[in-house]
């Protein structure tokens, strides 16, 4: 159990998951959010426009987000993702019009690569030994000094994958980190890469059972309490400055800082940190999908890279979008659109739309900014850093995110068995 009282900044996944690991070993536990609802990034809302519940932006996990489903475990939603119980991925070639399934074998002895129709089609099985290299980090480099960035298997593979996991154009993306996603998925077997997806909405799987099992344990999330400085006191942190109230630190009292990068370089003098983001662009479409229409569907030479069907919407997603950020909401919805009316075989007239563009939705996964990113340990003994641009070895993803907040408790956890006391006094100014 901490000693003290542990606070909390920010209520995204980071601060969601350090919250709940420091309730389960029965700490005091403060989470202070400066919007009006948590989530952060991995958020629902009612969007007028469509009439109807959507996420800020379409959100895919896989088997192998072992941290992830452990939270989900933990708050009692894990039957909130919904997925097929094998790895496959359908995907369409705009331009050649031939469309595949992706079909990795369960176990982590790869002989899907030798059956013609479970691997990418127009590639042989020697293809795939060039990913190989990836398997042995070395030095970090951008990801074509190790792979060749072109040709069929890089089209319809490596850079549909790549470019979903680092939200960054995979030539140009950290070497490191691909071989994180590669070890972590397609190296392990078809086992780690069932595709899973909240069909209910984040909120519903993340964000709301949370929130109530942080209540039912005694947590308390105080929102629209914007945390604006941090009172340094020798290597202390001493006070927070929220914009109407501050808080004192008593000795035994902890911070977790979970937020975005660009907030904690403003928050924590002389914390380096990545600098460079990347965006991405969602698309959503008040048509319910055609019968036999796939759950998740990667898309090769279109605007958007993947579609996912709900059964109220088709959703778009298109990653590393930053050239697509000026671009007028209606070109945008009418390229998209006219991709899926392809798919779906209708000329149809473009359904109710929503565009969300996120700008900042994740780092640039560089191999000069991922080395930016800092440990959850700051130079104050009683500040720690929690959030998925952290040094988790991770892409910035839910994954990376829960991991961050489960390695910033720990360490509270750990400091405070050797033994410091107190509690934190609350004072209006
Ligand atoms: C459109 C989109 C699509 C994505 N798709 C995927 C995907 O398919 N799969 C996947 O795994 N990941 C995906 N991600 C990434 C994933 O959403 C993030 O990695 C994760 O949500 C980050 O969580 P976080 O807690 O680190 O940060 P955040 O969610 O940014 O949380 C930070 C919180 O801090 C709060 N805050 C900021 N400043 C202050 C302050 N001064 N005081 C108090 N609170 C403050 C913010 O309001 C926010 O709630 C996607 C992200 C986006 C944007």
């Amino acid at each position: 159990m901490a000693s003290g009282t542990v606070h909390i900044i920010g209520a995204g996944l980071a601060g969601l998951s350090a919250a709940v690991s420091l309730v389960d070993s029965g700490g005091d536990v403060v989470v202070h959010e400066l919007a009006r609802h948590a989530g952060g990034r991995c958020r629902s809302y009612f969007e007028p426009a469509l009439g109807l519940n959507i996420d800020n932006g379409n959100h895919l996990l896989l088997s192998a987000n072992d941290a992830a489903l452990s939270f989900l475990e933990t708050i009692g939603s894990k039957g909130k993702l919904a997925g097929p119980n094998e790895a496959k991925f359908a995907f369409a070639d705009l331009t050649s019009g031939e469309s595949w399934t992706l079909h990795p074998n369960e176990g982590p002895i790869p002989w899907w690569i030798f059956v013609k129709d479970r691997r990418v089609p127009g590639t042989r099985p020697l293809d795939y030994l060039s990913m190989l290299r990836l398997l042995k980090p070395g030095a970090d480099e951008s990801l074509d000094k190790i792979i060749d960035c072109s040709g069929i298997l890089y089209e319809r593979l490596s850079r549909p994958l790549f470019l979903a996991a680092l939200n960054t154009e995979p030539r140009e993306a950290s070497a490191l980190l691909a071989s994180a996603i590669l070890r972590k998925t397609l190296a392990r077997g078809g086992r780690a890469c069932h595709p899973l997806i909240a069909s209910e909405g984040l909120g519903s799987a993340f964000i709301d059972p949370a929130l109530s099992y942080l209540d039912r344990n005694g947590a308390k999330v105080c929102f629209m309490h914007q945390l604006r400085r941090i009172e340094i006191a020798g290597d202390r942190a001493q006070s927070l400055d929220f914009s109407d109230d501050s808080i004192e630190l008593a000795p035994g009292d902890d911070v977790v800082l979970a937020v975005p990068a660009a907030v904690a370089r403003l928050l924590v003098p002389g914390l380096q940190g990545p600098g460079r983001f990347r965006a991405i662009v969602n698309a959503h479409f008040k048509v319910a999908p055609p019968d036999g229409f796939p759950r998740l569907l990667g898309i090769v030479n279109g605007t958007a890279e993947w579609l996912f069907a709900y059964p109220d919407r088709i959703s778009a997603t298109i990653s590393a979008a930053d050239r697509f950020i000026e671009t007028a909401r209606e070109e945008l919805a009418e390229a998209i659109w006219s991709d899926i009316a392809k798919l779906i075989g209708a000329e149809r007239a473009m359904p109710p739309w929503h565009i969300v563009k996120e700008r900042r939705a994740t780092f640039a996964a560089l191999p000069e900014e991922n080395a930016k990113r800092p440990g959850p340990k700051t130079r104050l003994s009683n500040l720690y850093l929690a959030g998925d641009w952290t040094a988790t070895g991770l892409p910035a993803t839910i994954e990376g995110a829960i991991c961050s907040g489960k390695t910033a408790a720990s360490l509270v956890l750990a400091k405070s068995r050797q033994g410091l006391n107190g509690k934190g006094r609350r004072r209006t100014p």
